[in-house]
């Protein structure tokens, strides 16, 4: 019985990237008892990012894992719990929200969804039986094991410049596939691939397979305007094409937008009353940093006010 009390909380936050560690922060410092429950590192997926420097203060960037463990120790000196458990299913219980999570059952009033995204998958032959033998998603992660390497990037978004640009450290020749004739990307990463003497662009070009034997050992491309399919010899394939947002578990509880994204008013606050969202998985208009900030103290003062009213 005394155990069980423990697990009931005024606030309950599932995902601890930047959005889940400052309504952390915010609830904690509002003396409410706060869990977060992340199932990796605490810092989301800045703790994958080699230096961001798009949040302001400071004016030099800051790696994603300085970054992560600063926010993470100022969450907690205010009294934030963490656990490294997987919550897999919400449920109402009265005004009560009840998680499951790796065979616990935790209770709250207030619950904040922060699970952010996880990456697409390409989805060609090769891509699966390929993964962590010469296929990745995590150039910090992987980056290393492909010094002086042939190395190929999927993607034309912010990811596959920034992870690109990060990889030229080690990669010999790096080439960015990307199947259209212009780049996604924010304009000053896109004037530091053009300048990159290391990186080749093949426009047009999507991948078609993924083919090795032990390890990956090149990639069938196919050119989508002339239909030239070519065999491109490489060491090392980084996949970037967009992310999904971490929401399947809750698409019988809340609204969702067609591509799996949260729908909130303006306030974080979704269909059911007294669950909020805030960060990556959110439907809006810019997910970064900076934004997944704001939409997490905001979630947790209406969170707050949404207690006090109750
Ligand atoms: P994204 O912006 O959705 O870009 C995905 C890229 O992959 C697009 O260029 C897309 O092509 C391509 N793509 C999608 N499906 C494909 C397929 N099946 N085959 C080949 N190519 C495919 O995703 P992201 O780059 O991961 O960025 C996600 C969000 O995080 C964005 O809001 C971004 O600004 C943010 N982010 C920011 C930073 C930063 O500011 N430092 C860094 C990373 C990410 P099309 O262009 O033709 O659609």
């Amino acid at each position: 019985m005394e155990g069980e009390e423990r697990k009931i909380y005024d606030v309950i936050i599932i995902g601890g990237g930047p959005a889940g560690l400052t309504a952390g922060l915010y609830t904690a410092r509002s003396r409410l008892k706060t869990l977060l429950i992340e199932i990796g590192l605490l810092g989301g997926q800045m703790t994958t990012t080699e230096v961001i420097e798009n949040y302001p203060g400071f004016p030099q960037g800051i790696t994603g894992d300085e970054l992560s463990r600063l926010m993470e120790e100022q969450a907690k000196r205010f009294g934030l719990e963490a656990v490294s458990q997987e919550a897999v299913e919400v449920k109402i219980d009265g005004d009560r929200k009840v998680i499951q999570a790796n065979g616990t059952t935790y209770h709250c009033k207030a619950l904040i969804i922060c699970t952010g995204n996880e990456w697409r998958k390409l989805g060609v032959p090769g891509e699966k039986e390929f993964t962590g033998k010469g296929v990745s998603y995590c150039a910090t992660c992987d980056g290393a094991f492909f010094q002086d390497s042939q190395i190929v990037v999927v993607g034309g978004g912010d990811s596959a410049l920034t992870e690109a640009l990060y990889l030229t450290k080690f990669a010999k020749e790096l080439t960015i596939i990307h199947r259209r004739d212009a780049l996604r990307g924010t304009k000053i990463y896109q004037e530091r691939v053009f300048e990159n003497p290391k990186i080749k662009l093949l426009w047009n070009s999507v991948v078609q397979e993924i083919k090795g034997d032990s390890v990956v050992r090149s990639v069938v491309v196919k050119n989508v305007k002339t239909g030239e399919i070519s065999d491109l010899p490489i060491e090392g394939v980084f996949l970037f094409v967009g992310l999904l947002p971490r929401t399947q578990f809750l698409k019988e509880l809340i609204h969702l937008d067609e591509a799996g994204y949260i729908i909130t008013d303006e306030n974080g606050e979704t269909s059911v009353k007294g669950i909020f969202a805030a960060g990556d998985c959110r439907k809006k208009l810019l997910r970064q940093v900076a934004t997944a900030i704001g939409d997490g103290a905001t979630a947790a003062f209406a969170a707050e006010k949404y207690l006090q009213e109750g």
